[in-house]
């Protein structure tokens, strides 16, 4: 069993960390708002530190689950970041949806400083980190990837490195292109359904299993045509996520026209207040622009 540092517990974060100590780790956590710490290190027995630097001491994994680039650059470096407190050979492990150049900007530090940096996002929501079911998609050394895998499947039913530092990332970007244009595609079916008047629910049960099904499909029509959106995965984070992939398209010449409207269409729905509306609300916005 390892000693584990958990920094940020969120929606995320929070039910990781605690698939860490169910798994017989020693976990230490932290969080910026500490009465989040106070009640996950009640439920769940650990010890809270007051800074990630703190949190970090003595620890052989540090994990990280925070929002974006500067929340990341934030919790890692300065006096009180966590590489301060990183012992020689040990391993930061990042779950944040960030950029490739942030990761490679903290992966060159955490080397010249002696200790290890993986990338590591994860996709499978809030369900499955409670469900201890993530997907984890990683990037960096082969032999710290090789250290921190059995220690990250405690919440991951599926983890896999995709290359070096910063492919970790990428394969996430592939992940958000792939679900942006999809799940604007079913917006305008269950629309579609609506407007020719045949029932939305009955069409998922003859089309969800063939060629058009999909999890988005499968997990979100019925709350989509019951107009419920206060759940799932967040707007915001969408449009941040979609941000870095367009930034990174820029860089490397790749064309992403589909998914550079979709992100439009994400902007629409945080001006009709949809910030934190999960993102099958496209189809809330089809309706309002109809
Ligand atoms: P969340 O519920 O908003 O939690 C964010 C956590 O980060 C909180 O603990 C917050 O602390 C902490 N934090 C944010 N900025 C910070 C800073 N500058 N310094 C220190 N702590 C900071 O977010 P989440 O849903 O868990 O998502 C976390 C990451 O996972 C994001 O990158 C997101 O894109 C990614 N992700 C989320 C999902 C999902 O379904 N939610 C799925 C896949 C990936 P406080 O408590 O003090 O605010």
């Amino acid at each position: 069993m390892a000693k584990c540092a958990f920094l940020g517990l969120g929606v995320m974060g929070h039910p990781m960390a605690g698939h860490l100590a169910a798994a017989g780790h020693e976990v230490t956590v932290y969080n910026r708002t500490a009465s989040k710490a106070d009640a996950w290190a009640q439920q769940h027995g650990g010890r809270m530190a007051p800074t990630p630097r703190e949190a970090a001491e003595g620890a052989d994994f540090v994990m990280a689950c925070v929002g974006n680039d500067d929340d990341l650059r934030q919790v890692c470096t300065g006096a009180d970041g966590a590489f301060a407190g990183m012992s020689e050979g040990a391993i930061f492990v990042d779950h944040t949806t960030v950029s490739s150049a942030v990761t490679h900007e903290l992966y060159a530090i955490a080397k010249a400083e002696g200790f290890g940096f993986v990338d590591a996002p994860v996709s499978g929501g809030q369900a499955g980190a409670e469900n201890g079911q993530l997907v984890v998609m990683c990037g960096g050394d082969q032999p710290d990837y090789d250290m921190a895998e059995p220690v990250i499947a405690a919440y991951a039913k599926l983890c896999k490195r995709i290359g070096d530092s910063g492919a970790g990332q990428k394969c996430k970007m592939v992940n958000q292109i792939c679900i942006a244009g999809l799940v604007q595609g079913l917006s305008e079916g269950m629309a579609f359904a609506e407007k020719a008047g045949i029932d939305g629910r009955a069409v998922v049960e003859v089309i969800g299993g063939g060629a058009a099904g999909s999890w988005q499909m499968v997990n979100r029509h019925e709350t989509m045509l019951d107009d419920k959106f206060d759940h799932g995965f967040a707007v915001d984070w969408m449009r941040k996520d979609l941000a870095i992939c367009l930034a990174t398209a820029e860089e490397i010449g790749a064309s992403l026209p589909v998914t550079a409207l979709v992100d439009q269409f994400y902007k629409d729905v945080q001006s009709m207040g949809g910030g934190r509306w999960d993102t099958s609300s496209l189809v809330k916005r089809l309706k309002a622009f109809d």
